[in-house]
């Protein structure tokens, strides 16, 4: 089969499976970009990359925002996993075709040898640079790929390859929807966004995105630790409600060593990831709002920022069953609980 029929068959392949948007990167459309686009460190003669978005349940979004049901925790759960199935679906279809292929799951999977090793969190390789590059979609100022038809609401995986597949260019510049609206860091809690830039170039091509602050702030609200806004009238799916350090990157590590250990002790009710990272490894998303947000019409934008805001926190019973109520209705119903479970929620 000619190299042309196989990225064909490929590209057909992850749609008819479930993906929305495919992109494929070749050793040199690849050149020159971050460590993370080294496709040899996955594959040692490694020649291209399959990366593929799969959407998340488009409906469940704004009821989630809302905080008025958390389906889309479970959606996102599922639909992780099945992107990672396609991407093994595909590596098997490859191997079995005679070539050598590694499937990439979505997320958790990182390198041991860095010098904290999974700690670090560095993953093996970037599913968003080699989506941008390959043009599944484009780098929104959120630093997260958005795609013309889900918006950021995505899941990426990919598949690395020894067959010599035909690559795909970028998306144009002028097709990128994100304007500088800033409604992904209006809604970020713990400021994850920061206002400086990181630039990178891959195989001839400029890419730009909002640097992150430290890590530990998208991981310790998004992985559930905590989730109120520092005005205290609106919170993420998170009942925490510790203090978040404003601008010092420091003191929002060592918010962690005290949140986790409450957050371990929490009723889980829902559904939850499991991570290597997290103490006794069940992990539940409670943010993304910034993935989730991020819309093609800006209209649509700027009601779901809306939803979030206006709607209230989220406090949990005693079993782990969570409602959002008016931040004053949340202060009495702290107010009342016993000590020893007010210290899972507070400072
Ligand atoms: S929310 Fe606005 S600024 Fe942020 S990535 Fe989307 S379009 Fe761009
Ligand atoms: S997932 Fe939540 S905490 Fe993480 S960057 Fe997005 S809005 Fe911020």
């Amino acid at each position: 089969m000619s190299n042309e029929k196989l990225t064909e068959n490929l590209k057909e392949m992850v749609i008819g499976l479930g993906g929305s948007n495919i992109g494929i990167g070749t050793k040199q459309t690849l050149k020159g970009g971050p460590e993370s686009t080294d496709l040899s460190y996955v594959l040692k003669d490694a020649e291209s990359s399959i990366t593929f978005a799969v959407p998340f349940n488009q409906d469940l979004i704004e009821p989630y925002l809302s905080k008025k049901d958390f389906s889309l925790n479970e959606n996102k759960i599922r639909t992780t996993t099945f992107t990672g199935g396609i991407a093994l679906e595909v590596a098997g279809f490859l191997n079995q075709m005679g070539y050598e292929a590694i499937p990439i799951a979505p997320n958790f999977i990182y390198r041991k040898d860095t010098p904290n090793g999974i700690r670090d969190r560095k993953p093996l390789i970037s599913h968003k640079y080699l989506a941008a590059r390959s043009g599944v979609g484009f780098f929104g100022y959120s630093g997260s790929i958005l795609t013309s038809n889900y918006g950021s609401a995505i899941v990426l995986a990919s598949v690395v390859t020894d067959a010599q597949l035909t690559p795909t260019d970028p998306i144009p510049e002028s097709e990128n929807y994100c304007d500088d609206c800033r409604l992904c860091k209006l809604s970020c809690i713990p400021n994850y966004i920061s206002d400086e830039k990181i630039k990178v170039n891959i195989g001839g091509y400029d890419f730009e995105y909002q640097k992150p602050n430290s890590h530990w702030r998208c991981i310790l609200v998004c992985g559930g630790a905590t989730g109120l806004h520092s005005s205290k009238k609106y919170s993420t799916w998170s009942p925490g409600r510790f203090d978040l350090p404003e601008d010092d990157d420091k003191k929002f590590e060592s918010l962690r060593d005290k949140s986790m250990i409450t957050y371990v002790k929490r009723p889980k009710k829902d559904a939850v990831f499991y991570h290597p990272g997290v103490p006794e490894y069940k992990m539940q998303y409670t943010c993304s709002t910034c993935q989730f947000i991020c819309h093609p019409d800006k209209s649509v934008r700027k009601h779901r920022y809306k939803l979030f805001k206006d709607n209230g926190v989220i406090v949990e019973n005693e079993i782990g069953n969570r409602m959002s109520v008016s931040p004053d209705e949340a202060e009495n119903i702290i107010a009342k609980m016993p000590e020893d479970r007010k210290r899972l929620y507070v400072n």
